[in-house]
């Protein structure tokens, strides 16, 4: 039985933290023959340390070195302090290590600064440092305690594309690189401590798999070492039922499938990085969220398959700050590529659609983009349809300014009447007017447009009837 843990930023961001999580990992691993840990740079909010590198690299490619120098003086300190606080005697040998990669950021930030130039392939290597310090911190803190422990660097298991800022594993490679290397320690009860982020490509050079991949490396790993599940510990009691911010007894949601989290994902309730569950899914691995906080919470297991119907609705998010754009006109009935060309106007300008609504009538079609981006988006649709304009075979392209996506998800929606009734009827009780409504096929969601001003009394209507 093979358990993969990620612990993110603040699971790792102080010794205090980095005390706790060792605590979890070895109450967490009695019941598991194996266990491999993931662990992200350290980064209480707001300080991130994959921040101050990336930071401190964009500022030397300005030929700032201040703000260069200044993060990797603040980058020794958080570490320095951490290590001083948990650690006796490794202390010396670690902090000498951690001081090493920091004299690198710093003098691979002077050959920026003096080239001007920042490719994807340094800021990779430079943005995956932090990575690298804080698993040698917590293997060494593990050992200080009694349990055997070793930092690895995710280059060593990882075998990715050269795609610098956004690399993709190659499975195959990984497979055989990380049961070469991870199997031996397993075998001799060593708890590896893997480097969350980072992997290389094949000539070994430094890649990362995009801001917050330290998700998806637990995947990739879970995969390929054949885990029972996949956990990923961070600071909240896994997937809500809505924003606590909004509606006061949101709750955790115990079990979601991978289709309702990615239908909540899409309307904007980040959970998870958007590449981490798809190894799960094609491997059947359930993706447990887990809260460092509050270890004994059962957290949100993410599962393969569709799960309890508990009414249908699971989950309810909202966006702000969109725009409904409705391109209308009596002409359009039946005129086949209206909405080819008007998706094709939109992509020109590079902004993406969030719904999408058509009458059966034909004669409007409406959707949604971000509010900053409606003036180019009319722009665009008026030049693409001057000549319809003229003829009025369509009438106008309006942009209504000021609309929140109130998206209801559960996957036990479909085939179970009704629920789209009593989400309208709760908006309608609570006076919230809907102006646009739109259904995904997958029956796994459905979306209604609303005023902005009204979006949070629609929110707590919807949330009552879960
Ligand atoms: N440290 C990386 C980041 O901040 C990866 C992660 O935290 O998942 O993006
Ligand atoms: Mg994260």
């Amino acid at each position: 039985m093979t358990l993969v843990m990620k612990f993110g930023g603040t699971s790792v961001g102080s010794a205090q933290a980095m005390r706790e999580t060792a605590v979890l990992i070895t109450n967490t691993l009695k019941s598991w023959s194996n266990g491999i840990v993931i662990a992200s740079a350290m980064g209480s909010k707001p300080v991130k340390v994959t921040d101050l590198l990336l930071n401190g690299a964009y500022a030397a490619a300005k030929g700032d070195l201040e703000t260069a120098r200044t993060n990797a003086a603040l980058i020794r300190e958080i570490h320095q302090a951490t290590i001083n606080e948990l650690l006796t005697n490794e202390q010396d040998a670690i902090r000498e290590e951690n001081n090493t990669f920091i004299d690198h950021f710093e003098s691979l930030c002077q050959a920026v600064a003096v080239l001007g130039e920042l490719s994807p392939r340094a800021l990779d290597t430079i943005g995956g440092m932090g990575e690298r310090m804080s698993v040698r911190i917590l293997a060494a803190y593990m050992r200080e305690q009694g349990v055997p422990a070793e930092a690895i660097d995710a280059t060593e298991l990882i075998l990715t594309d050269s795609r610098f800022q956004d690399a993709s594993p190659d499975f195959a490679g990984t497979k055989e690189q990380t049961e070469a290397r991870i199997r031996p320690l397993l075998d001799q009860n060593i708890i590896p401590i893997v480097t969350g982020f980072i992997g290389a490509d094949a000539n070994g050079v430094q890649t990362t798999l995009g801001r917050g991949g330290s998700d998806f490396s637990a995947a990739i790993l879970g995969q390929v070492l054949g885990a029972e599940e996949v956990w990923i510990w961070t600071d909240v009691d896994g997937v809500m039922t809505t924003d606590p911010r909004i509606v006061d007894n949101a709750r955790s949601i115990p079990e979601l499938s991978f289709r309702e989290v990615s239908e909540l994902a899409y309307y904007g309730a980040r959970v998870l990085h958007p590449k981490t569950m798809r190894p799960c899914v094609e491997n059947n691995i359930p993706l447990r969220i887990k809260n460092t906080f509050n270890p004994e919470h059962p957290g949100t297991v993410i599962v393969p398959k569709r799960t309890n119907q508990n009414g249908g609705i699971k989950a309810v998010t909202s966006i702000k700050d969109l725009s409904l754009i409705t391109v209308e006109g009596k002409g359009m009935l039946g005129i086949p590529g209206i909405a080819a060309r008007t998706f094709g106007a939109v992509a020109t300008t590079g902004q993406s659609v969030l719904l999408i609504s058509q009458a059966s009538s034909e004669q409007s079609i409406c959707f949604t983009t971000p509010s900053s981006a409606s003036k180019i988006v009319v722009d665009a649709l008026n030049s693409e349809f001057t000549k319809e304009l003229a003829r009025r075979d369509i009438d106008s392209i309006q942009a209504h300014n000021g609309v929140s996506i109130i998206t209801v998800v559960g996957a036990g929606m479909r085939g179970l009447p009704g629920v789209a009734g009593k989400v309208f009827t709760a908006l309608g009780d609570s006076g919230v007017n809907i102006i646009a409504i739109a259904q995904g096929s997958s029956e796994c969601s459905i979306s209604v447009v609303v005023e902005e001003q009204e979006s949070v009394t629609a929110v707590q209507s919807i949330h009552a009837l879960i």
